[in-house]
């Protein structure tokens, strides 16, 4: 096991405080619950100096959860959205994906600002020092190839496997951030901008998968909010190697309303496939008819067109594809017939 490397750890009490520790450390990142940052400083793939504690920060602790309105700041815990009753009945599928996030102890630590800021994911980047070393580093790091992808031209794959972004996308999230420019509130979606594409400037909208946040300088995220659509129903499904602590190979989100026989409004998100957790685009137009084989065939369609798994997971691209579209059809057909 590699030794961690010195640095300082800053506990802000206030955001403001937060913020202006953040300001006067450049090098700094921000701390969760350390469950993902703490093992990638110990296997040397980021190195900040200073880390700044979210977890004092009183203003980020809350959880206000009703039927109509949902607001949950940057530090609660992951095990507090399993067992807050409200989030249980109103937003499932949010309860569902923290359940299933990890074990227990990593729930237990675990943030919701880190796990909506996870950092992405590849084989060839989740390794040792040594490992990496051995094998030339990657262009995620201090490497100048993609080993998934050797043509990538600068651009990285590594995967998006965060379990609670699906699940707020589907619900139509909006997330809070601060900064040195002061708060702003944007959709989820627009969080991420890994999707790779080759040759193009890394821009606030458009990553190139290892700048894969739209976060500017200096700014973190306070909260995720959600406004209920009343009669919506959802559920977070994931399969994984080991059913007890593991990353999915899909995870899956879906959200749908019914009116009578026919799909009112139809929402399906995924994660651990892209480089960014992705809400399906084209679902509105799987609405309207009556459910059926008409409604599968357009979701596979969908799925094949826009889930493109590369090699950065041991579990072969073209079986987490698979795997992803079964699950959304399973989670619809359940919650279209609950
Ligand atoms: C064995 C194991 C299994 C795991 N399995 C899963 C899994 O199945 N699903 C899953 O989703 N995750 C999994 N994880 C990863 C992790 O435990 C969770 O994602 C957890 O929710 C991360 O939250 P954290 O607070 O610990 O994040 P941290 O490790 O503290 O931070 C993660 C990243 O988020 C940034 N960050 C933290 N807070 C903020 C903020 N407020 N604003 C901006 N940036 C911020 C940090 O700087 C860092 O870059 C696993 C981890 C381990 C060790
Ligand atoms: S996708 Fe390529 S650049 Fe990204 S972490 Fe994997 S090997 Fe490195």
């Amino acid at each position: 096991m590699d030794a961690l490397p010195d640095f300082r750890v800053l506990n802000p009490a206030t955001l403001d405080e937060a913020l202006a520790v953040r300001a006067a450390h450049p090098g700094s990142m921000a701390l969760g619950g350390g469950t993902d940052l703490v093992v990638n400083i110990r296997r040397g793939i980021v190195a900040p100096p200073v880390l700044i504690d979210m977890n004092r920060v009183a203003e980020l602790s809350a959880i206000k959860a009703d039927a109509n309105t949902l607001e949950i700041g940057a530090s609660v815990r992951l095990t507090a959205l399993v067992e807050n009753p409200a989030i249980v009945q109103h937003y499932p599928a949010l309860a569902q994906a923290a359940s299933r996030v990890a074990g227990p102890t990593q729930r237990n630590m675990g943030t919701v600002g880190g796990n909506l800021c996870l950092d992405t994911r590849c084989i060839f980047y989740n390794q040792s020092e040594w490992w990496r070393d051995a094998n030339s580093h990657c262009l995620k790091t201090t490497g100048s190839v993609c080993h998934v992808a050797p043509k990538s031209r600068g651009v990285c794959f590594a995967t998006f496997s965060g379990d609670l972004a699906p699940a707020l996308l589907a619900l139509g999230a909006e997330v809070d951030i601060a900064g040195p420019a002061g708060k702003r509130s944007i959709p989820l979606d627009k969080l991420y901008i890994g999707f790779a594409r080759q040759d193009v400037p890394v821009t606030e909208t458009q990553g190139d998968g290892k700048y894969f946040l739209s976060l500017r300088s200096g700014e973190i995220v306070t909260a995720v909010r959600v406004t209920n659509t009343p009669g919506l129903r959802s559920a977070y499904d994931k399969i994984r190697i080991r059913k007890s602590i593991e990353y999915p190979v899909a995870g899956v989100a879906v959200a749908l309303r019914r009116a009578d026989d026919m799909l009112a409004d139809l929402r399906v998100a995924f994660t651990g496939t892209n480089p960014r957790p992705i809400l399906l685009e084209g679902t509105a137009e799987l609405c309207g008819g009556k459910f059926g084989e008409r409604v599968f065939k357009g979701l596979d369609a969908l799925v094949r067109d826009q889930i493109m798994p590369m090699k950065t997971t041991f579990t072969p691209g073209h079986y987490r594809r698979r795997v992803a579209g079964v699950l959304a059809r399973r989670l619809l057909t359940r919650l279209f017939e609950t």
